[in-house]
């Protein structure tokens, strides 16, 4: 057989993915397992968004529509980037995406050419680098620490930019992190993306998710708005994580572009599904701020337990469902049957295995010394992983 294609070979799947996928497997299989693997909400979708579908349906709204999606849910988009974010797009800038990973994969189609440098903070989300390396580009990490409250500094960013920078991937609220850049904090950084004329992918994904700050949209700064490829979309905000509806918002000139893309690949998202994102839009954001209410709680309680095994008081992560956790000082240690936690993926596989709870390693977001928890789950199901985590360390010697 001839070989397959070396680029799309090069590239690691997604170990979020993967985690969710084994964790939703095993517990089919019947085995006991809590899993705070997937940034999954754990809410169904509401109501008027799952009639509003099925009426699509009904109704035999089911048919091919233009890539960049239906004209009244981009026109809906652009009322609620206007509302919630003071940004003012017209709906030929919306274009609707099959989920805002969809969105990602757009925003580099769009700009990368081969050999780009395309800056990322490091911990970032899973998809950024595989997908940059897919379109050739190079991935440039600006590392934090937990000090640093993962965050980058205006320094940090000026260093990382050479005469290939093309773009910087920033994700506020943060996945894996939880960190949330204030607008005092933002504006630096937005200086000197202006000053050295990079574009800026933006995926805000987690906007409503901050717990403390107030959010501000990248794009909403000086000379940021024609830089700014916005990504979001409804999977966390409105819990429609499998009906794959996102969207990227996009200064005119790139608009064609991408509905070239799109209208070659796949067309463009599920008509019902785009029906549902309109019904999200126009229900508000009464669900998505009583479920950030909830998950601020949540955040305290796994906080709490998981700082009292480890022993050390971890900081409270400030936005999006995640708490990301140092556990470098438990890698030498051994397992029962004397294996040697060695990293974040041995511990991790050790989890699952002994105790039966999916966490996600640090390594999966370029970060080996943590473990990623979500916290998008009930009490119940937090405080039985924080018993099993807890029991997992205490075993190691
Ligand atoms: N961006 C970030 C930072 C995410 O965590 C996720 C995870 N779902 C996405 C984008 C993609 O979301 P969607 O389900 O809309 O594809
Ligand atoms: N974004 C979520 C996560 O980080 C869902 C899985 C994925 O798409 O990566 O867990």
């Amino acid at each position: 057989m001839k070989s397959l294609s070396n680029q799309t070979s090069s590239i690691a799947a997604s170990m979020t993915v993967a985690i969710d996928t084994l964790a939703k497997k095993l517990k089919a299989a019947g085995q006991d397992i809590i899993s705070l693997g997937a940034g999954e909400p754990d809410f169904q979708t509401p109501t008027e968004i799952r009639k509003a579908a099925i009426d699509a349906i009904e109704l035999g709204k089911t048919k091919y529509v233009a890539p960049i999606g239906l004209e009244e849910v981009r026109k809906a988009v652009t009322y609620k980037l206007k509302k919630d974010n003071q940004l003012s797009y017209e709906p030929n800038q919306i274009i609707l995406t099959s989920g805002a990973k969809q969105a990602v994969f757009n925003s580099l189609a769009a700009i990368v050419n081969p050999g780009d440098e395309i800056i990322i903070p490091a911990p970032y989300w899973v998809t950024y680098p595989e997908l940059v390396k897919w379109f050739n580009g190079v991935p440039v990490f600006i590392e934090t620490s937990p000090e640093t409250a993962f965050k980058i500094t205006p320094e940090q960013l000026q260093a990382a930019i050479t005469s290939k920078t093309k773009a910087i991937i920033l994700n506020n609220p943060c996945n894996p992190s939880g960190a949330v850049y204030s607008k005092e904090e933002l504006q630096p950084l937005t200086e000197i993306i202006v000053a050295n004329d990079l574009y800026c992918i933006s995926d805000e994904i987690y906007e409503h998710f901050c717990y403390e700050k107030e959010f501000v949209s990248l794009a909403s700064f000086p000379q940021m708005y024609e830089r700014t490829i916005l990504i979001n979309g409804f999977s966390k905000s409105h819990c429609m994580t499998g009906w794959r509806i996102g969207y990227n918002a996009l200064p005119e000139s790139m608009a064609p572009l991408i509905s070239k893309i799109q209208s070659q690949a796949i067309h463009h998202p599920s008509t019902p599904a785009q029906y549902g994102a309109l019904a999200a839009i126009q229900s508000g954001n009464d669900f998505v701020y009583k479920m950030r209410d909830t998950f601020k709680q949540r955040r305290c309680l796994l906080q709490q337990k998981i700082s009292e095994s480890l022993g050390n008081e971890i900081p409270l992560p400030e936005g999006a469902f995640y708490l990301f956790v140092p556990v470098n000082s438990l890698y030498g240690k051994k397992t029962p049957d004397g294996k040697i936690i060695s990293d974040s993926v041995t511990l991790c596989s050790y989890l699952l295995e002994s105790v039966g709870l999916a966490i996600v390693p640090g390594a999966a977001f370029g970060m080996d010394s943590c473990v990623r928890f979500s916290y998008a789950a009930a009490e119940e199901t937090l405080l039985e992983a924080a018993k099993r985590f807890n029991l997992g360390i205490q075993t190691l010697r």
